[in-house]
């Protein structure tokens, strides 16, 4: 059975690649699709992402995960195209329950043969974003641990003008 797993993936994670080493257990093929929309202004380009998640795939021998862009349409359509008849989401807490029940139901409603399953973030990774990686990139503090090693140069270098300039604007204003 072949599964989807969606996402903006701005960048890949360790969460992230968690949640795809488990379904390439459970699941003949995974296929992770990039989602052009979700963020409005990605700090990866789809290339980039699509590329960073290869590596990161690469160095784990997955040889059942193949990544895709996914800019056109519904998810379900893509999935349904690409013989995909899972969903795969990732659970980290309560808040993201509801939004995904939401897409969930309203996935199931669009495409019932499509069904989405759940799985729930490893435990050490239950804090673990995108944006929490951008966060502290941007800032300068060590995102080592929190994506995967072959993206960790590429993340750092986007940001780093980031939080040379935070930095001089501090000591302009101090
Ligand atoms: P984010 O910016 O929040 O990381 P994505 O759109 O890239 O969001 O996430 C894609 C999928 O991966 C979603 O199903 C999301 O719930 C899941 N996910 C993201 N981070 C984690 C994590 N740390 N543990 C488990 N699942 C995660």
């Amino acid at each position: 059975m072949i599964a989807a797993y969606p996402g903006s993936f701005d960048p890949i994670t360790n969460g992230h690649l968690d949640i795809i080493e488990r379904s390439a257990q459970l699941y003949s093929e995974v296929l992770v699709l990039v989602a052009v929309n979700s963020t409005k202004n990605p700090a990866f380009s789809l290339e980039e992402r699509v590329d960073m998640i290869e590596r990161a795939v690469r160095g784990r021998n997955l040889h059942n995960v193949r990544v895709e862009s996914f800019t056109v349409g519904l998810l379900v359509d893509y999935a349904e195209r690409s013989g995909a008849q899972v969903i795969i989401k990732g659970l980290r807490a309560v808040s993201d329950f509801e939004y995904e029940f939401q897409m969930a139901l309203l996935n199931r409603n669009l495409k019932p043969s499509v069904e989405t399953i759940f799985l729930a973030t490893a435990a050490e990774y239950s804090w673990l974003s995108s944006s929490v990686v951008k966060e502290i990139a941007r800032l300068g503090g060590d995102i080592g641990g929190m994506v995967p090693l072959e993206v960790l140069k590429d993340v750092k270098s986007r940001f780093a003008g980031d939080w040379a300039t935070a930095g001089a604007q501090l000591v302009e204003r101090v």
